[in-house]
């Protein structure tokens, strides 16, 4: 058969995908015209449903089964493990036709008109009726309602920002690619791990200097501020991580305020007071106002335990001063020297494929899911497929993808390859994966980090809930969930391989066989609340500045917008303020990244998890069948049929509250 048909009936296969087939040479050669000829059809099919008449539409008429994204996704993935040439060209040819016919549909008024006309005049069960009013809503929030020339507006601001945002990350790169130090005397950076050193003394060779080479990177920000024992080297790398940008040739405090006021321009646009009311109406919190008020209650409660964090290490280091540059570094040596707990000893029982089952009785106690290997032959013989089933039904693929691989990119994820759905012919079967880069051990048995379990658990709490929505419609699952709500499920189930019983199900010494000792796990439980009152303190005070910022008037010029920087910075933090001090100019997640008025869902989604967590806790028993039911039926099962406030309600019978966050970041209540 010919390849390209072979490639058709494959993508028509309900069943699990022969991957090593659609990740060929012979494949991708033609992944390119295949993705344009689906992709041309896909624009036919659209153009043909405008034309249709009003009495005709139903609600099969907006079906989502697309084999354009599931080819899509399963490249995309492909480019995720093993970012080669080929792949990366393939997804950034089509990539922008793939967005410009999404904007298609997402500014079409007829394909509105029949959403609209399809709610009023057919009939609909819940969940078509939830998935028609969501999109309903997305096209009367952006721009439908709007006369034309404020259509035409909008559009026009929505082309500039995307214009500086590219503005801005440009800008943070160039400035970046300036910096860079050299480290000669060895001394300072004694205390350092060997492969951050290896890193450095590369990158100095690379150019052919003596020395390690140490740069803007975050992996060399992290090395110099943990491990660095020279407090001048710290504090120039602090600094210059708070001059980026910040003047021309590469001046970003003007692209902020470009930004500002396009946003500010575009809310008021739609009706909204500001962005941030703008950005909160995609998102589980109510109001700005509900975000910083329960947030400044949090501060003020974690104020004392930050300012005792600080006494505890000047009082250990016989330090008479901290400044921000020497947190990093004494609380590592603080962990290390007072609760001496040691690393490499802890590693030996995590030992992953013990962990991989513990984790997989975890769910199956608290879910019942039964998961099952499947003999398959992958892309890479370190992938893993498995069978997910609950009362002896399949519920959904799973895969696992865990070892580090140079192509691959360097941080762990969780995602889709195809979403559920009934087809005509067959129901196509859920694939969920997850993606690390653990460091694999050569002779088979790897050992993991107690940072990589909790990875691993964090991803799986995504997989999980992913396998469990029951909804067959890929708008009300896949990773279609409100922004600060989407964390509650895989922090959460982080909780499990940190607690003593979850611990017990799987941590075993690697020769011995035996248990984690208890003064190890008790340690583990104290380290939890370690250095938590700084954090928050730190967290708190970037959320606000993101939310100053998006409700408070737009500063005219670039002095205006460092008096509210600092402002900021003196109302939330602890630390007197050094005199070179910009984090804005760089702060890509929200003038880059899809964070804008959205910062606080970091913390926002500890809060709520905690909640959670804090029941089975209250219950002492971690795996009580009666909560993780309702666990199950009322958030996890749901994904988006209901507004995720409204879901959290239905578990926890209430509001979000902040005592059991500060419980368990050992804060007074
Ligand atoms: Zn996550």
């Amino acid at each position: 058969m010919h390849t390209k048909q072979q490639i058709y009936q494959e993508l028509k296969n309900s069943d699990f995908p022969n991957l090593q087939f659609l990740y060929s040479k012979e494949v991708l050669d033609i992944a390119q015209e295949v993705l344009e000829e689906l992709l041309e059809k896909e624009k036919k099919d659209f153009e043909e449903k405008l034309l249709i008449d009003d009495s005709d539409i139903s609600f099969e008429t907006f079906d989502d089964v697309s084999d354009l994204s599931y080819f899509y996704s399963l490249l995309e993935h492909y480019q995720g493990v093993n970012n080669d040439e080929t792949i990366r060209e393939i997804i950034e040819k089509f990539e922008p036709k793939y967005v410009a016919f999404g904007n298609e549909i997402a500014y079409s008024r007829r394909y509105y008109d029949m959403i609209v006309y399809c709610l009023k005049n057919t009939k609909l069960d819940t969940e078509q009726t939830r998935i028609l009013e969501l999109s309903k809503e997305s096209y009367e929030v952006r721009w439908i309602a709007l006369d034309s020339d404020i259509q035409k507006e909008l559009k026009d601001i929505n082309l500039q920002l995307s214009e500086l945002w590219q503005n801005f990350s440009n800008n943070v790169l160039d400035s970046q690619k300036l910096f860079e130090y050299i480290v000669t005397d060895e001394n300072i950076i004694s205390e350092m791990p060997e492969d951050d050193k290896k890193v450095a003394q590369k990158k100095a060779k690379d150019k052919s200097i003596d020395g390690y080479l140490f740069d803007a990177s975050a992996g060399s920000y992290v090395a110099i501020m943990k491990y660095c024992s020279d407090f001048g080297v710290r504090k120039e790398f602090f600094e210059a991580r708070n001059s980026f940008a910040i003047a021309e040739p590469h001046d970003n405090k003007k692209t902020i305020l470009d930004i500002l006021s396009l946003r500010q321009q575009k809310a008021k646009l739609l009706e909204f007071e500001n962005y941030a009311e703008l950005s909160l109406h995609f998102k589980m919190a109510d109001t700005p106002s509900q975000v910083m008020d329960l947030f400044s209650d949090i501060v003020e409660k974690s104020r004392q335990k930050a300012a005792s964090e600080i006494t505890e290490i000047q009082d250990f280091f016989w330090l008479e001063s901290i400044s921000p540059w020497d947190m990093s570094y004494y609380a590592r040596k603080l962990r290390q020297e007072k609760y001496d707990l040691d690393d490499r000893e802890l590693k030996k029982y995590f030992e992953l494929e013990a962990v991989t089952k513990g984790m997989f009785e975890i769910v199956e106690r608290l879910y019942g899911l039964k998961i099952q290997e499947v003999k398959t032959t992958s892309y890479d013989e370190d992938v893993v497929l498995y069978e997910v089933s609950r009362d002896g039904k399949f519920l959904s693929y799973f895969l696992t993808d865990y070892f580090h691989r140079p192509l691959k990119r360097q941080w762990a994820w969780a995602n889709m390859l195809r979403e559920k759905s009934d087809d005509t012919i067959a129901e196509r079967k859920k694939i969920v994966v997850n993606v690390a880069n653990f460091q694999k051990s050569a002779d088979g048995k790897t050992l993991l980090t107690l940072s990589d379990v909790e990875t691993m658990f964090h991803e799986f709490g995504h997989a999980t809930h992913e396998m469990m929505s029951t909804s067959s419609h890929s708008e009300l699952s896949g990773f279609h969930v409100e922004w600060d709500f989407v964390e509650l499920p895989s922090q959460l189930l982080e909780n499990w391989c940190r607690h003593p019983d979850g611990l017990d199900l799987f941590a075993r010494h690697i020769d011995t066989g035996e248990q984690i000792p208890r003064p190890m796990i008790q340690k583990l439980q104290e380290l939890e609340t370690f250095g938590t009152g700084s954090m928050i303190i730190k967290q708190n005070e970037y959320a606000m500045l993101d939310m100053l910022l998006h409700t408070d008037t737009i500063p005219t010029d670039s002095d205006e917008l460092d008096t509210k920087v600092h402002e900021n910075y003196d109302a939330n933090s602890i630390f007197p303020r050094g005199d070179i001090y910009n984090p804005h100019t760089s702060f890509s997640h929200i003038f880059d990244g899809g964070y804008a008025a959205g910062y606080y869902s970091y913390m926002w989604a500890e809060i709520i998890e905690k909640q959670v967590w804090s029941t089975f806790l209250d219950d002492g028993d971690i795996f009580s069948p009666e909560i993780s039911k309702r666990l199950h039926d009322t958030i996890l099962s749901q994904w988006t049929t209901k507004k995720a406030s409204e879901l959290f309600r239905d578990f926890s019978g209430g509001e979000v509250q902040i005592d059991a966050f500060l419980e368990e970041k050992g804060i007074a209540k």
